[in-house]
């Protein structure tokens, strides 16, 4: 196997820049193990940190990516040996660790999850963090939260990654889903991932009153801002609100009164620092419970050599589903 192989690096003098560059082992991280990176996505974070419209990236060079599966070549961590399949996401990669971008990486056992047999390293990346993000928003909405039959639960982002996979996993469950999108031209897509109802984004986007019609059984939302402002003023009593993403904004521009006088719980979703059991649920669940045959309408292959491209894509909302980076 060559020492040297190619990955997408970002430098910061003045301004920052990225660019494919050609890397041996000695400019990865110290770490018990090696792998041979398969697969890696391109995630609205990695949208922020290739273009720099956020400050993701707190090194520099840095090789980027949030997340990657692939085959480990050495090892001398106790719970890992060459040939394993593993998946990597957060711990933040693409943040100070090198992430998933080159065929290359080096890291901590600590980080690393060993891929349940039944998802292959490509399915793990069709999945990638967006795809656990969605199980984890999943998982929070049902600790102690609604059942199938209780009421409808709404998906804002519904076409992004996150939102796709936790339509399909909802309506697997036995949810009724309500998508909200801002792509009409969408809806057929999202309805055959199991969605029963699409509601416009705009419906949602601009600043609502304190207590809405109560709507919602639950809510699994991507967008943040008045998006999430509006789902949580719109959720029935003792409803629970899930907030992983920002793509409307960080903001939260919201009253404690939904808190107050309909018991709404807002649940946060961090996949980044997730404890390693937390994850390991996610990956078991996402085994078991995740149709991986409509990974591939959820998911389409994106070459390496495009990733710089294509990033502003993600941010424009341009991408549906997951885009799977193939570096094997
Ligand atoms: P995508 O870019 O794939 O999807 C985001 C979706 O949000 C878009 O497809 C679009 O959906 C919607 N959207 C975009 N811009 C706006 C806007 N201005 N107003 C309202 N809706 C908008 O991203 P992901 O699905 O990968 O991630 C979703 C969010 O979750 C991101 O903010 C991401 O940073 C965050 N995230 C957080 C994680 C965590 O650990 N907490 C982990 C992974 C992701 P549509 O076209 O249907 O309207």
């Amino acid at each position: 196997m060559s020492d040297s192989f190619k990955a997408l690096v970002a430098r910061k003098e003045e301004t920052l820049s990225c660019s494919y560059e050609t890397l041996t082992l000695d400019d990865l991280d110290a770490g018990d193990v090696t792998v041979a990176v398969d697969y890696s996505t391109l995630n609205f974070k990695d949208g922020l940190a290739i273009t720099g419209a956020a400050p993701i990236a707190q090194k520099h060079p840095l090789v980027l990516g949030i997340d990657y599966s692939g085959t480990v070549t050495e090892s001398a961590h106790a719970n890992f040996a060459p040939g394993d399949r593993v998946v990597m996401n957060g711990y933040g990669a693409s943040e100070y660790l090198h992430g998933g971008y080159a065929e290359r990486a080096r890291v901590s056992g600590e980080f690393l999850v060993k891929l349940p047999e039944s998802i292959s390293n490509a399915q793990a990346m069709a999945i990638g963090t967006a795809g656990y993000t969605a199980m984890l928003s999943v998982m929070g909405l049902q600790a102690n939260g609604p059942a199938p039959g209780d009421g409808p639960i709404l998906v804002t982002g519904a076409a992004g990654g996150v939102g796709t996979v936790a339509i399909t996993l909802l309506a697997d469950l036995g949810y009724e889903v309500v998508a909200s999108t801002g792509r009409a031209n969408e809806s057929d897509f999202l309805m055959s991932l199991g969605a029963t109802g699409i509601l416009d984004r705009a419906e949602l986007s601009e600043r609502g009153k304190p207590l809405q019609k109560e709507l919602w059984a639950g809510v699994v939302d991507c967008v943040g801002s008045h998006t999430l402002a509006n789902a949580i003023a719109q959720t029935r009593y003792d409803g629970v609100v899930t907030a992983c993403g920002l793509a409307q904004g960080a903001d939260l521009p919201a009253t404690v009164m939904p808190f107050i006088l309909r018991n709404v719980r807002l649940q946060g979703v961090d996949s980044v620092q997730a404890p390693m059991a937390r994850r390991l649920v996610a990956w078991e669940r996402l085994a078991k419970e995740l149709d991986i045959n409509k990974l591939e309408a959820l998911s389409f292959d994106l070459h390496f050599s495009e990733v710089l491209s294509r990033a502003p894509d993600i941010l424009a909302g341009k991408i549906r589903g997951r885009a799977v980076v193939d570096l094997s």
